[in-house]
C-alpha cells in the first residue's frame, strides 16, 4: 500500500514506523518546520528542550516498548522528582503519601480523608463504573471539606477554567493511577522518566528508521485538502516549502490533526463532524525562563491559589542536570487556557509583566535580574476536555470517508492525553489499516 500520513507528532510517526517496517510506502507530511508536534523542542543553552515540559511515568509502557524497538531502550533514565503545592500563601511538599499527612494547610482530619480518598480511587479497577460522574462531583461530594476547597478545587479550576465541573471522573482516576504507579510505597518518592538528549532522540530515530524503510517525512509541508472520489479517500493536496501545491495519490490516509481543524481538510457528514467539534480543547501557554538561580527546590509545583495567574511551575533542572543547559536553571511557567481567554493573546513581555510579581510568593528573594533568557510557546490543541460518558461520544478512527482514518488526542480514553498514548494509538492505527486492507476495507462496505 501507499499511505499518506498527516502530522509528524507521536501518533503519525508511530503509525509510519510500523507501516513502513511491514513494507508499505509511507509519506508523512508535517506543516511545522520540525517534527515531534507537541513534544518537539527548541534549543536552550546548547541542548534541545521540549517547548512544553515533558516527562514519563513508570506505567508508560507503550513508549518504553517503542524505544526498545528502535534501539533506544537504554537512553530512558529515571529521576526522583519533588512535588510541591502552593496554597494559602505557603509551599507544601506533596511528593509522598506521608507528605499529604503533614499538609499543614488543611486540618488533620481532612488530610486523613484526602489520603484515604486517594487510595480508594487508586484501588478502583474498572473506570467504566465512574463514567457517568464528574471529577468535581467526586471531589466535592465524596471527599469534600478543606481537601476539596483548598487543594483540589483550585487545581481543577486552574487547569480546566470554566469547564472544571464538566470533566468526567475517568480523567481524575487516570491521574491517580499513573501517579501512584510512579511512586514507590507510602514513603517512596516519585520517579519520572526522561530520555537522554530529550524527546528529540526518539523522534529523530523514528524518522531515520522510517526513511531507511523507504518512507519519507516532509516538514514545512502542510496538507491543505484530502481529495475524496465516490466516498473514498484518494489523494492529498499539499503545499510544498517552495509554495507550490502538489497532489499525491494514496491507497489510504491517516490524519493526526486536531478535531477542530480536520473538517477544514475534508467534507464530512454532519453527525461525525459534530462529534469532532463537540470536543473542546484548552490551549497551553508556556513561558520558559533560563535563570542564574533556582526558584525553589521542587521539580513540579502545583499552584492552588486563584490569585496567582498561572497554573504550575516546572523546574526542569531540579530533576535534570543543569549542566545540559550551560549551567542555567530552566523553569517553565505553565497555563492552560481557553483560546478566547485574553491571556492567550498576550505577548511574551506582557506575560512576564503579569507573572513575575507572583514569583516572590514562591521565593521572596526572587529578582528579575536572575533571568538570562526567556522563551515563549503556545499550543492550540493542548488539552481536550473529556466530559462524562465519553465512551459513547468518541469519534471513530474510521471516518465516514472510506480509507480515511483519524487519530488524535480526543480519541485517547480513559487515560489523559500523553506521548505514551499517542505512540500506542499510532501503532494501533497501523495495525487497523493493515487489517482493513487484508479484509478489503470491509468495514466501510
Ligand atoms: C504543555 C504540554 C505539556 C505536556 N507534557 C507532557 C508530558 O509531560 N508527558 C507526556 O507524555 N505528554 C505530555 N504532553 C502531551 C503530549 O505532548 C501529546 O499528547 C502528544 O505529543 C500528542 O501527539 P500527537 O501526535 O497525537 O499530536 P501532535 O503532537 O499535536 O501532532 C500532530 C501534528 O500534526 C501537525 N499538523 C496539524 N495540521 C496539519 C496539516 N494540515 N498538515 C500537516 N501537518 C499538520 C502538527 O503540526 C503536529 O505536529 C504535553 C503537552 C503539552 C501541550
Amino acid at each position: 500500500m501507499k499511505i499518506g500520513i498527516i502530522g509528524a507528532g507521536a501518533a503519525g510517526l508511530a503509525a509510519a514506523l510500523d507501516l513502513s517496517s511491514k513494507g508499505h510506502k509511507v509519506l508523512v507530511y508535517e506543516s511545522a518546520p520540525f517534527i515531534g508536534g507537541q513534544a518537539s523542542t527548541i534549543p536552550v543553552g546548547g541542548s534541545p528542550l521540549e517547548r512544553g515540559y515533558h516527562h514519563l511515568f513508570t506505567n508508560d509502557a507503550a513508549i518504553l516498548e517503542l524505544m526498545d524497538d528502535i534501539g533506544l531502550g537504554e537512553t530512558m533514565k529515571w529521576y526522583p522528582s519533588r512535588v510541591g503545592t502552593y496554597t494559602e500563601g505557603k509551599v507544601y511538599k506533596t511528593t509522598t503519601a506521608l507528605d499529604l499527612l503533614r499538609l499543614g494547610a488543611i486540618p488533620f482530619i481532612d488530610r486523613i480523608k484526602l489520603g484515604l480518598f486517594t487510595l480508594k480511587v487508586g484501588r478502583i479497577k474498572d473506570w467504566r463504573t465512574l463514567e457517568g460522574e464528574t471529577a468535581d462531583y467526586w471531589l466535592s461530594e465524596r471527599l469534600g471539606g478543606a481537601a476539596y476547597e483548598k487543594v483540589w478545587a483550585p487545581l481543577l479550576k486552574g487547569k480546566f477554567g470554566r469547564f472544571y465541573n464538566q470533566i468526567g471522573m475517568p480523567w481524575f482516576w487516570g491521574k491517580i493511577q499513573t501517579r501512584l504507579a510512579s511512586r514507590q510505597g507510602i514513603r517512596g518518592r516519585e520517579v519520572l522518566g526522561y530520555p537522554d538528549g530529550s524527546f528529540d532522540t526518539v523522534f529523530d530515530r523514528l524518522k531515520s528508521v522510517i526513511e531507511s524503510e523507504d518512507g519519507k517525512v516532509h516538514i514545512s509541508t502542510p496538507v491543505t485538502k484530502v481529495e475524496v472520489v465516490d466516498g473514498v479517500a484518494k489523494a492529498l493536496v499539499v503545499k510544498s516549502p517552495d509554495g507550490n501545491e502538489k497532489r499525491e495519490e494514496f491507497d489510504c490516509v491517516l490524519s493526526t490533526v486536531p478535531s477542530f481543524s480536520f473538517p477544514d481538510l475534508v467534507d464530512l457528514p454532519e453527525e461525525y463532524k459534530k462529534r469532532l467539534t463537540d470536543v473542546h480543547y484548552l490551549a497551553a501557554v508556556v513561558v520558559v525562563l533560563e535563570m542564574s538561580q533556582p526558584l525553589t527546590s521542587y521539580y513540579w509545583m502545583n499552584i492552588a491559589d486563584p490569585e496567582v495567574p498561572f497554573l504550575g511551575l516546572i523546574e526542569h533542572t531540579n530533576m535534570l542536570p543543569k549542566e545540559w543547559y550551560s549551567g542555567n536553571n530552566v523553569l517553565y511557567i505553565t497555563n492552560y487556557l481557553d483560546r478566547k481567554d485574553p491571556v492567550y493573546s498576550l505577548s511574551k513581555g506582557e506575560l512576564l509583566d503579569l507573572y513575575l510579581p507572583h514569583m516572590k510568593k514562591l521565593n521572596p528573594e526572587f529578582d528579575r535580574s536572575w533571568i538570562k533568557a526567556v522563551h515563549y510557546n503556545s499550543v492550540s490543541a493542548a488539552q481536550p476536555i473529556i466530559p462524562v460518558n465519553y465512551s459513547r461520544a468518541i469519534p471513530d478512527h474510521r471516518t465516514p470517508v472510506e480509507r480515511l482514518y483519524l487519530a488524535n488526542t480526543t480519541q485517547i480514553y480513559p487515560e489523559d492525553r500523553g506521548t505514551n498514548y499517542s505512540f500506542r494509538m499510532g501503532r494501533e492505527m497501523a495495525a487497523m489499516i493493515m487489517d482493513d486492507e487484508q479484509q478489503n476495507w470491509r468495514d466501510w462496505k
